[in-house]
Formats: structure tokens, C-alpha cells, sequence
């Protein structure tokens, strides 16, 4: 299996037992539950499915819930579609009654008409449809269609030369991440960041409602591009949201985005996601284009440590199919992405932690080592080992159930649930039988140990032992 982890979507396609467990025996490592779609009681469903299979197989599954955010949606359409030409008037209104009749259609946002001004672009379903700002007045704003199409029921708005000034958190969303905590799940991304503020608040709330999880920030806005740096500074981790981000931004800057987004991450050891459209034709066909397979083996040469799929395994009709070409292409791509010695090119901070991790490494790979073991508490140093990326396994053990789902979403971790006993040896020991009957390693091979030392106080990581597997 490869190490850049595989995230997917889940939804009326992937909701079976049977689907569940064959995508995830072919190289999920992370399940995202989308709260733009579906009832509690579908995710409730899902959730526990998921933990099901996990347990049976025994891998680490993350849950990641993605909370819809800020996002700006037209109402239901009556007579669907709505045929909108170029030239037409499209009128659009917080009245709930507008139902498409008059092409008066709803918007999901409090004071639409005094958010946009005459001039602003509004572009409608996934940026298919676009429209000019001609008038906003006594709550209408009246557009002039300059790329017309058809116009569904739900569709997505986006205003990319507007600043909304909509909450980052919306009462929906309040609820969603509520429930969700409550169910368990493993980590939120927050859909429409504009600001590193929407992140402490994030985190704020999360606090009041009793646990927290890690944030993954999605990058979908031209601001959140403007504050990247500290967005990815005090987020837990980034996703490069290509689906709205190719809306909000000129499309064609999205690739070098995601190259500097996933440099960036890196060097701030937090995981980076690449997601949306890699593998979409497979929604319907048996087999990607050429183009898609580039995209996704463009994005493990970029150092992306997680690849998304969505409506390929949440709606798609080859859910199990398109997980094991993602993971063929991984497989190829990191025959000649990574050397064992990793990207050390990426380092940027001297401390003990720092110098332990780039050690392992180093070691690794004068010694041909076959994995990195990181005994590991909150699993900090299997991060800082992750984040450059080398070419081997980073095992980590954890008594923790908490870190071992967190890191089910870090490059090149697997995560293993062991007992952490007083005496190191005996740890050790625990360690290399697992190890062993996991197939990582076999008597006689080379592995890397990372700890802290002396064990029993709990330090920071802090020793580097070569160890042949006995
Ligand atoms: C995206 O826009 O690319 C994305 C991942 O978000 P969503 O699927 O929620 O639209």
C-alpha cells in the first residue's frame, strides 16, 4: 500500500456494509462524512458502520466530519430546470416563496442585496452559470445572465470579488458539529476559512461543547489564500478545496496554489489534502482519463500527504474500483516521488524533537532500515517524521486511541494500538511482534526506534536506537 493516504467520501453509494469494507480493504485510510448532504440519522448510520468495519479489519479509520461553513445556496427550483440564456434577468431574494417562477429564485443568506453591489460576479452551480450585479435594492438583487445554462434546485453560490460578511460558523453548522462530537468523530474541516479567527473561534466553540478535535482548514477563498500562512500556523491540518477554489480564484492558478500550499504545510507539519474532481469520470465510467491520472500522481509528486475522493465513492458507480487505481497510482508515483533519505530540504526548525526525527531518517537509510517505530503519546514525533516525507513505513504506536485516529490522516503512518508497560524492553518487545505480524518487518531487518527517555516520565522524544528485529 502507498503512503499518502486516501480519503473518501461517503454517501448513497458507499453506504452498504460490503462497499465499506471493500473500499477500506483497498487502501481508505480516512472516511469523510459531507454535512452539506444528508440527515443526522444517515451520518449516525454511517458513523457506526464505518467503526464496525474498522474494528473488524483493525486499522486505524479516521472520521473526518466536514461542516458545511458559510455556503451560499439558491432555494428549491419548481419547475426544474430552470432555463436561464444570456441576456436574462435573474432575480435573487431571501424570500423563501421564490421558487424559480419570474426566475425569482431564493438565496441562503441573510441581507444577500446588502452584501453585493452593481458590477459584482455571482457565479451559480459549480460556476456552469454566471451573472452581473445590475441592481441591489429592497431586498432583491436583480443580475444580468452572462453564461447562461440550467439552473437545478440547491444549487451553490459563489461571489469571489465579495467579502460576505457571513459567520464562519452558522447556526446549522453549530448544530452539525454538536451531534458530531458527540458521535465521536475523529476530526472537522471547516468549510469557506477566510480568516485565522474562524479557526480560534472553530476551536472555541468546539471547547464549550466539551471536545476537541483536530481542524482541517479548507482552502476554497481568495482571502484564505491572503492569510495562508497563518491559517496553516494555527490549523491542525489544510485542504486544498479545488471544487469552490477554482470558482473563487482564476482556475487557472489553482495548480501552482496547490504546489505552494503543499510546501507550505510541510514545513509547518501539518497534513495537506488534495481534493476534488481527481478521479471524477469514474463517477460513471469503468476506467479515469489520462488527464485525471496525471492529477493524482501530480499531486503525491507535489508532497501532498492525502488525496480526496468525493462524489467518485459517495455517488459514483465504481465506488471499490476507483479507491484501488487511486491507490495503483499512489503505489507508481511514489516509486520515484520519495527516496528513503525523505525531503530534508523541507526543514526549517532546530529543536530536540526536530533532531531525533531528521535522525531516524538519516538512519534509516544508511542502514537499509525498513521501518520507523515512534512510540508515541500525542503523536507529535510521528508527525515531524511524516512531514518529510521518506520513503518507509512510520509505525506508530500509541496507547492512545485518540492519536492513533488522528494520525490515520498523516503520509506514511500507520498507526498501531499497543499498551504502554514501565519498562521500555517490554515495550519493545510488544512493538516488534506487532510489527512482525503486521508483515512490516521480518528477523533481521533494521528498523529505527524513536522515544522518550527515560520512559516512565513521559518526555519529549528525545533518543534514536537502531534496533535488529530479533
Ligand atoms: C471543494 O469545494 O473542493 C470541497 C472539497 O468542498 P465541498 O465538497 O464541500 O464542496
Amino acid at each position: 500500500m502507498g503512503l499518502t493516504k486516501i480519503i473518501a467520501t461517503v454517501g448513497p453509494a458507499s453506504c452498504s456494509t460490503s462497499v465499506l469494507r471493500s473500499i477500506i480493504g483497498e487502501g481508505v485510510d480516512v472516511i469523510r462524512l459531507n454535512f452539506s448532504h444528508g440527515s443526522h440519522d444517515d451520518h449516525e448510520k454511517m458513523y457506526k458502520k464505518v467503526r464496525d468495519v474498522a474494528s473488524q479489519t483493525g486499522k486505524y479509520i479516521g472520521i473526518m466530519q466536514d461542516i458545511s461553513g458559510p455556503k451560499i445556496r439558491i432555494g428549491e427550483i419548481k419547475t426544474s430546470p430552470l432555463i436561464l440564456d444570456e441576456g436574462d434577468e435573474l432575480i435573487m431574494t431571501c424570500d423563501e416563496n421564490a421558487d424559480g417562477s419570474g426566475n425569482r429564485v431564493f438565496v441562503s443568506c441573510p441581507g444577500f442585496s446588502n452584501e453585493v453591489k452593481k458590477g459584482d460576479r455571482i457565479f451559480l452551480a459549480d460556476g456552469l452559470l454566471e451573472v452581473e450585479v445590475k441592481d441591489s435594492s429592497n431586498g432583491e438583487v436583480k443580475a444580468e445572465v452572462i453564461d447562461g445554462g440550467e439552473l437545478t434546485s440547491k444549487k451553490g453560490v459563489n461571489l469571489p470579488m465579495t467579502k460576505l460578511s457571513l459567520p464562519s460558523l452558522t447556526e446549522k453548522d453549530k448544530i452539525d458539529v454538536e451531534f458530531g462530537l458527540r458521535l465521536g468523530v475523529d476530526m472537522m474541516a471547516l468549510s469557506f476559512v477566510r480568516d485565522p479567527k474562524d479557526i480560534e473561534q472553530f476551536r472555541d466553540f468546539m471547547k464549550k461543547s466539551g471536545r476537541i478535535v483536530p481542524i482541517i482548514a479548507k482552502i476554497e477563498k481568495p482571502e484564505a489564500i491572503e492569510k495562508i500562512d497563518a491559517i496553516i500556523e494555527i490549523a491542525d491540518g489544510v485542504m486544498i478545496a479545488r471544487g469552490d477554489l477554482a470558482i473563487e480564484i482564476p482556475l487557472q492558478k489553482v495548480p501552482a496554489i496547490q504546489k505552494e500550499i503543499i510546501k507550505k504545510a510541510r514545513r509547518a507539519h501539518r497534513p495537506v489534502i488534495v481534493a476534488t474532481q481527481m478521479l471524477e469520470s469514474m463517477i460513471v465510467e469503468e476506467r479515469p482519463t489520462r488527464a485525471e491520472v496525471t492529477d493524482v500522481a501530480s499531486a503525491v509528486f507535489d508532497g501532498a500527504g492525502a488525496v480526496m475522493l468525493s462524489g467518485e465513492t459517495a455517488i459514483g458507480k465504481h465506488p471499490q474500483k476507483v479507491v484501488k487505481l487511486m491507490e495503483d497510482i499512489i503505489s507508481e508515483a511514489e516509486k520515484t516521488a520519495y527516496s528513503p533519505t525523505g525531503d530534508l530540504a523541507i526543514y526549517n526548525d532546530f529543536n530536540v524533537e526536530f533532531s531525533v526525527a531528521t535522525s531516524a531518517v538519516t538512519m534509516a537509510n544508511t542502514l537499509n532500515a525498513k521501518a520507523v517505530f515512534a512510540l508515541t503519546l500525542s503523536g507529535r514525533s510521528a508527525e515531524l517524521l511524516s512531514c518529510q516525507r521518506p520513503s518507509l513505513p512510520i509505525i506508530a504506536f500509541s496507547p492512545s486511541d485518540d492519536t492513533l485516529k488522528k494520525l490515520s490522516l498523516y503520509f506514511g503512518v500507520y498507526p498501531v494500538g499497543v499498551v504502554f508497560h514501565d519498562r521500555f524492553s517490554d515495550i519493545l518487545k510488544e512493538c516488534v511482534r506487532r510489527a512482525k505480524e503486521e508483515n512490516f518487518v521480518r528477523s533481521g531487518d533494521y528498523v529505527i526506534v524513536t522515544a522518550g527517555y527515560p520512559f516512565e516520565e513521559k518526555v519529549q522524544t528525545n533518543l534514536v536506537h537502531a534496533l535488529m528485529i530479533p
